[in-house]
């Protein structure tokens, strides 16, 4: 196995034992760019040159220091909207086709200190609206496991990334879904934590109180180690919490013995692949046979969650998305007449379809005479959607669900039907809306060979039980570290 194909853990293992040097992991994850990134084209940016340089003088520092931080010198790439000083962030926009940001995004700076090596930024949808990646401005990527299949969305970039072996680890920004749905499709796992536990300064918003960064990694272990890393109190972050850090690998190897996992027909309704209720059947025997406790569970408003959750996106992106107007950095129009003009040219060339449907829909949703019977009715149900989640966790530790209700469809399949490229975050968005954390593991692949996502969540905090019934899953299963079928082609 290529060094570039091991998981962040097993890179410690090997780093610990100094049977291999920084320098040559980082080669290594650079020759697998050289390789792949023609066909994946998950990169926007990269910054290899800079990453291996970076990869000598941590070896040196190395070569001197007793002890490394579990990811010091470890390749990894970030999602194109998290700020990097002196490297483009884009948005994958035109809008920010020559945005250098004058500051870090939150997480940056926390992985430039734990001696992390940046590969790159990662191709997305634009401002993160879309389910598929297709509404990047600059390119499409492909699903390593078929090349022809999109890699879900917005973060398809970091999870294709990571699929294909082409960083360890990478960092996803999830809204409505954006971290879960893509690992689900690319067969990582990818999770989304409690809002307010990673801090979202220098995160490009889209929706502020939907908002939460987290990571994409080949297994469980290593989703553990990239959170330890990214959580803790930012006061630049108002919304960000201020509780003590934990160590998510401590208790990762517990079981799931006497625990009691939720199961509701709520998302188990019409849509649904028969291979995905198969395979979701399947894993939750496993759940059975390892000792837990199965419980059905049932919600009273889950029906309205995609509904408020684009009402409410779409009111904040309008408001967010009004600052690029041409002024002060980022696209300006060549041609106009006037300043009322400037605006109107710069936004109508720089911003894509559908972030333009978005922001009209916000605006609309929020003018005066309108907003009492669509953003205000959102925020009642999205009110509702919380209390029932917390009815619902009373019952049981952690609920069980698809992360999708497919598996990856076919590059521009939905891309002439906005409404049925929406209905693909079905599962993911009322976690959002409550401010929940989420995973989502690889637990089988259907009868094409595309992975399926189970999804596993919890109540707010939950993060240490969601990580423990996950690694108890893919412990039991094997289905770790999977490789895509691009394997075979290089
Ligand atoms: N697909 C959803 C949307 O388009 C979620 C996006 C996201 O999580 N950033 O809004």
């Amino acid at each position: 196995m290529e060094l570039s194909q091991k998981t962040i853990h097993e890179i410690n293992d090997l780093l610990e034992k100094k049977e291999v040097t920084v320098t040559e992991v980082t080669q290594s994850v650079v020759d697998r760019i050289a390789a792949v990134e023609n066909k994946t084209a998950a990169y926007l940016n990269l910054q290899t040159e800079e990453a291996l340089r970076a990869a000598g003088v941590i070896d040196e520092k190395l070569g001197e220091q007793k002890k490394r931080t579990p990811l010091e010198g470890i390749p990894y790439a970030l999602k194109d909207n998290m700020c990097t000083q002196g490297i483009l962030t884009t948005c994958a926009s035109k809008m920010l086709y020559n945005f250098n940001p004058p500051y870090n995004a939150h997480v940056y700076d926390r992985l430039i200190e734990e001696g992390g090596i940046l590969l790159g930024k990662t191709n997305m949808d634009e401002f993160a609206m879309g389910s598929s990646t297709e509404n990047s401005a600059y390119k499409i990527t492909h699903n390593p496991w078929d090349l022809n299949k999109v890699p879900g969305g917005s973060s398809g970039g970091s999870a294709v990334a990571v699929a294909a072996d082409t960083a360890f680890y990478t960092l996803g920004s999830d809204t409505g879904g954006s971290i879960r749905q893509p690992a689900s499709f690319c067969g990582v796992v990818g999770m989304k934590p409690t809002y307010g536990l990673v801090s979202r300064y220098g995160l490009v918003a889209f929706a502020s109180s939907l908002d939460q960064i987290g990571p994409f990694t080949k297994d469980v272990e290593d989703c553990a180690l990239v959170l330890n890393a990214i959580i803790g109190h930012d006061p630049k972050d108002s919304t960000s919490l201020n509780l003590e850090k934990k160590d998510y690998t401590q208790t990762l190897k517990q079981g799931v013995k006497g625990m009691k996992i939720g199961v509701a027909q709520a998302f188990f309704g019409e849509g649904l692949q028969p291979e995905v209720r198969k395979s979701l059947e399947d894993a939750i025997a496993v759940y059975k046979a390892m000792g837990a406790e199965i419980v059905d569970v049932s919600f009273q408003y889950l029906d309205y969650a995609l509904s408020a959750y684009y009402m409410i996106s779409s009111a904040e992106a309008s408001s967010n998305l009004a600052r690029y107007d041409g002024i002060r950095y980022g696209y300006r129009a060549e041609e106009y007449d006037g300043l009322v003009d400037l605006y109107k040219k710069t936004r109508s060339q720089g911003f894509g379809e559908e972030v333009k449907r978005r922001i009209m829909l916000g605006t609309y949703a929020l003018s005066s005479g309108y907003y009492d019977a669509y953003y205000k009715k959102a925020m009642q149900v999205r009110t509702l959607i919380k209390d029932d989640f917390n009815q619902v966790f009373d019952g049981c530790d952690v609920l069980l669900t698809p992360t999708a209700p497919t598996t990856a469809f076919g590059i521009g399949e939905k891309t002439s039907n906005p409404l049925e490229m929406y209905l693909t975050d079905i599962y993911t968005v009322p976690v959002n809306i409550a401010g929940i954390p989420g995973i989502s593991i690889p637990c089988g692949l259907d009868n094409n060979g595309m992975p399926i996502g189970m999804q596993l969540l919890g109540p707010i905090l939950s993060e240490e039980t969601l990580l423990k019934v996950a690694w108890a899953f893919e412990n039991e299963k094997g289905l770790k570290n999977l490789k895509a079928p691009l394997e075979t082609e290089v």
